[in-house]
């Protein structure tokens, strides 16, 4: 092996990347990003703005370690292509990913590599196991978490990780790199300042950030993961979806910890992020339509300005509206309230699983194809082990009951922070003289109510039954 081309995609690291570690047995290696601005599913614009700040992070690793990494931008395959010819490889290597398109498109360019006498192999480095490895007793895939979980649990498998290089080879001057600015992912207007001032991106700090959860949160996760006020969970979402850290070295780094309940409920967690990617990977179609077929049938509503009152967080539900004020600002939502707004949406308002997918898309830094259509077809209820349609959130006795104190409403919905607690979740029962003393002009300062919640309980549910009988 002479010249080998390491094709960087979501695996934005150096350590415990398979794919370099054979790429970089070659004489020559050369690290590549593509960015291909016609792919299916393209990055939203949250997501830019990370991947935009994980490529210099990595650029910045790769030098450190005497490589370089080369940017080209242009469709995928030509793209690729056109480098090999240019850089006279014998060989490319890469991590597998697994959204539909990408599989069709990496399937066919590994069979044309290989015919034109290239050796090609792709590794896994985004799961603990790959989606078709865990079968039911029949030889199946799972539609349910809790066996597709305990099967891969009783799985023997010893994890050995690779280290990060301590030095990589020199990429020649001759290969030209576009400047990472060319790929135009940060946007013109300076909206991303929310989400650059609360992440640090990169390999570094993803590991920093592991590190720090498993020595300080872990042990009580499973009491404090579903409060949003605090920060109960990791936030390892971005880095794990970019690749910045995988989910291999999150369970060897977790082996470290002493048992507990905490432990136990947070590596499950990441079990269902191997779920998602379990079901996306053989139920394909589950990212733009409903598994349960008689959800195409289902009555939604047209949209008359609801969706963008959701947007942007002015719903008069205050747990709604500070949740989707987080995600807009950081990127991120804690994953208690995306339950609540993805109900709210999809049961209060009637507006179909994919409007709310499609804004979680081009908003979450962590946007995840598989994760994300898992989340908005659980909470529709027309997913795989979902939860079951009748199971209607009430947006008020859950903003009650996970932010009692109102913490987390009153960071991100400032006009009713003055609000007594009694009434700080539900602002129009408070008695005039209360809410004006407290700043509040319903329907001017902050809005009304856009559903009635017990009315449209009501709706959702007749709605519902329409559908249920239908085979
Ligand atoms: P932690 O609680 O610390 O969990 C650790 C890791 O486990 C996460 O980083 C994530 O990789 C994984 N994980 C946790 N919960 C889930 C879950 N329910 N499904 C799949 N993986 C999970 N997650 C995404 O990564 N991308 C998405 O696009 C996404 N969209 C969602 C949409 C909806 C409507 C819902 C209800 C959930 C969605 N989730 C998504 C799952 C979950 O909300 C996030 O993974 C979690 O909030 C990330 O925060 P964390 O890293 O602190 O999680």
């Amino acid at each position: 092996m002479q010249r080998a081309i390491l094709w960087f995609r979501q695996d934005l690291r150096l350590a415990d990347n398979p794919a370099l570690d054979q790429a970089r047995q070659a004489e020559h290696m050369i690290p590549v990003f593509i960015w291909d601005p016609e792919q299916v599913w393209i990055a939203g614009g949250a997501q830019r703005v990370w991947l935009h700040h994980s490529l210099q992070a990595l650029s910045a690793a790769l030098k450190a370690k005497g490589s370089r990494l080369i940017i080209r931008v242009g469709p995928t395959a030509e793209t690729l292509n056109a480098l090999i010819e240019e850089c006279q490889v014998d060989s490319v290597f890469w991590n597998r990913c697994y959204e539909p398109a990408s599989i069709a498109r990496d399937t066919q360019l590994k069979s044309e590599l290989q015919a034109q006498g290239l050796t090609v192999k792709s590794f896994n480095s985004h799961l603990l196991f790959e989606p078709w490895e865990i079968k039911t007793q029949g030889g199946g895939p799972y539609k349910v978490f809790t066996p597709f979980w305990k099967n891969c649990l009783s799985q023997e498998r010893s994890i050995t990780l690779a280290p990060e290089p301590r030095e990589l080879p020199a990429v020649a001057t001759q290969y030209a790199s576009a400047p990472l600015e060319a790929l135009e992912l940060l946007p013109t207007l300076d909206w991303d300042i929310g989400i650059t001032d609360f992440w640090q991106v990169g390999e570094q700090a993803a590991q920093e950030k592991l590190q720090d959860f498993l020595a300080q949160q872990v042990k009580a996760y499973h009491e404090k993961r579903d409060l949003p006020a605090i920060q109960g969970t990791s936030l390892l979402s971005p880095h794990l979806h970019f690749g910045e850290l995988s989910p291999r070295q999150v369970w060897q780094a977790a082996q470290d910890c002493p048992p507990s309940e905490g432990k136990r409920v947070f590596l499950s967690e990441i079990g269902w992020r191997e779920f998602a990617y379990h079901v996306l990977f053989h139920f394909p179609d589950t990212a733009e339509k409903s598994m349960d077929a008689r959800f195409e049938k289902f009555p939604w509503k047209p949209d008359n300005g609801e969706l963008k009152a959701w947007q942007k967080g002015m719903t008069g539900y205050p747990i709604v509206d500070a949740g989707m004020r987080q995600l807009w600002k950081t990127g991120w939502m804690h994953n208690r309230v995306r339950m609540i707004v993805a109900s709210f949406l999809t049961k209060d308002l009637l507006l179909p699983w994919q409007m709310g997918a499609d804004w979680f898309w081009d908003t979450l830094v962590d946007a995840d194809l598989a994760s994300n259509s898992l989340g908005w077809q659980w909470a529709a209820g027309s997913g795989a082990d979902a939860a079951p349609f009748f199971r209607i959130f009430n947006p008020v006795s859950q903003g009650e009951k996970f932010d009692k104190e109102g913490r987390y409403v009153r960071q991100w919905v400032p006009e009713v922070a003055a609000l007594p607690n009694k009434y700080l979740h539900r602002p129009w029962e408070a008695p005039p003289l209360t809410l004006l003393e407290a700043g509040i002009t319903l329907s001017e300062t902050y809005p009304e109510p856009i559903v009635n919640h017990k009315q449209a309980r009501e709706d959702a549910l007749a709605a519902f039954e329409s559908i249920k009988t239908r085979k």
